[in-house]
């Protein structure tokens, strides 16, 4: 019988490829994880990482299940009790509060490097993962029985099913041509984080501006991080100020609700787009994360899609005989099961997106309408709710 290097190589161990290893810890399958970067497991307290993420009901189960929650430190999460959001128009509005369905928070705001660490800590303790760090793949070739993988390093590896989680410009997906469609949005996400006058008491706001979407996400103490999604002479401008100056401006931006912003980060920027992948599989390939599917940041689903993806995917592999991971039949069972939740996430920010970058009299009126009424309706507001904590 021919023996493999592994069972499971995954190429790409950020928090999606990461949280996939960690999920398969109680199977019989042997893993690889490959990741370029070196893992940060340390920083002084008062650094904070400007990525963050809104982690959503159904993800922080799925972390919590495989073992990685628990190692988030309480001293870097903030819970959300309420969202504010803001049309671009006076007056309208739509609020939602945790209270109203019923729980103590909408999602979580976590750092990446925090999620990270927790994810790196808890791979330490599983017996069949193999982490290696600071190498890339550099070829890969798919046979029937298997796929070889060549690293920076020279050494080959092969395994019956290789996973690309490696990200929005996916290797994987590259090398063997997998189709995409990428819209870029011609606009950046920018990131920052600042302390508050005011205490933000764990309300997420959201501004619909005609020149793009400012939120304020709160962080644990009186601090928040910002993610403003603007054109390129806006992220410019933006990343061209000293730190007073880009706290004064996000200042004003959200109408001082916080009082006055102290920059505690520098800026960073990230360009947005919107990327469909139809085909994540293949015979011994997978997809997951952002390699299989990018969504506009503005309701915060990027990563919770490819915690969705993790969980799916799992739930397939655990379930088949380890000879027939690669399959492709196995495979394809995976990607009908998440087509459905990301192709409707994609469409959703989508439209939103192009609903309020637009700047036709009409649509400025019905969307703002549609923003104002739908706080008026308790019914639709749960409705939203309970589909975006759960999503
Ligand atoms: C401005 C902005 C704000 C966002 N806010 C949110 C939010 O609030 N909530 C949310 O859910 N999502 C958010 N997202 C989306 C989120 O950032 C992504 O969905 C998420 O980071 C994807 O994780 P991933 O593990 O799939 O990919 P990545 O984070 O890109 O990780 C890929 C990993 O693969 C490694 N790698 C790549 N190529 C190779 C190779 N050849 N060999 C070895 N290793 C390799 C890389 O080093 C990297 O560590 C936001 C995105 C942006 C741009």
């Amino acid at each position: 019988m021919k023996t493999h290097d592994a069972d499971l190589i995954i190429v790409g161990g950020g928090l999606v490829g990461a949280a996939l290893a960690l999920a398969l810890k109680n199977t019989t399958l042997d893993i690889i994880l490959l990741e370029g970067r070196e893992p940060m497991l340390d920083w002084p307290a008062d650094s904070w990482d400007q990525r963050v993420y809104a982690i959503s009901r159904a993800s922080r189960t799925l972390l919590s299940e495989i073992g990685a929650w628990q190692g988030v430190r309480s001293e870097r999460l903030a819970p959300i009790s309420a969202m504010k959001i803001y049309g671009d128009a006076a007056n309208s509005r739509l609020e939602f509060a945790a209270l109203e369905a019923g729980v103590d928070e909408l999602a979580f705001i976590v750092e990446n490097r925090e999620l990270q660490r927790a994810l790196w800590l808890a791979l330490a303790e599983c017996s069949n993962v193999r982490v290696m760090t600071l190498v890339s793949a550099q070829q890969l070739q798919i046979k029937p029985e298997e796929a070889i993988l060549t690293l920076d390093n020279g050494q080959s590896l092969s395994a019956k099913l290789v996973i690309g989680a490696d990200g929005a410009n996916s290797w994987v997906r590259q090398q063997l041509g997998m189709d995409s469609n990428a819209k870029s949005y011609q606009q950046f996400g920018v990131v920052a984080n600042f302390a508050c006058e005011k205490p933000h008491y764990g309300v997420a706001r959201q501004w619909f501006m005609p020149d793009g979407i400012l939120a304020w996400l709160p962080l644990p103490g009186q601090r928040i991080s910002m993610v403003w999604a603007c054109d390129e002479s806006r992220k410019n401008e933006l990343l061209a100020l000293s730190f007073d100056e880009l706290a004064s401006c996000v200042t004003l931006a959200g109408q001082s609700q916080l009082g006055k912003l102290d920059s505690i980060t520098a800026a960073a920027a990230f360009p947005l787009k919107l990327t469909q992948v139809p085909h994540i599989t293949r015979s011994r390939i997978a997809l997951v994360g952002d390699a299989a599917h990018t969504v506009h940041p503005l309701a915060g689903q990027g990563v919770n899609l490819g915690f969705g993806d993790v969980a799916e995917l799992a739930k397939v592999l655990g379930n088949v005989h380890p000879g027939r991971i690669g399959d492709a039949l196995v495979l394809r069972r995976y990607e009908r099961a998440r087509c459905e939740s990301v192709i409707l996430m994609q469409q959703v920010c989508d439209g939103l997106q192009a609903l309020f970058n637009n700047h036709n009299p009409t649509l400025k009126t019905l969307r703002n309408f549609g923003l104002t009424l739908t706080d008026q309706l308790p019914w639709l507001k749960r409705q939203l709710i309970r589909h975006a904590m759960d999503s």
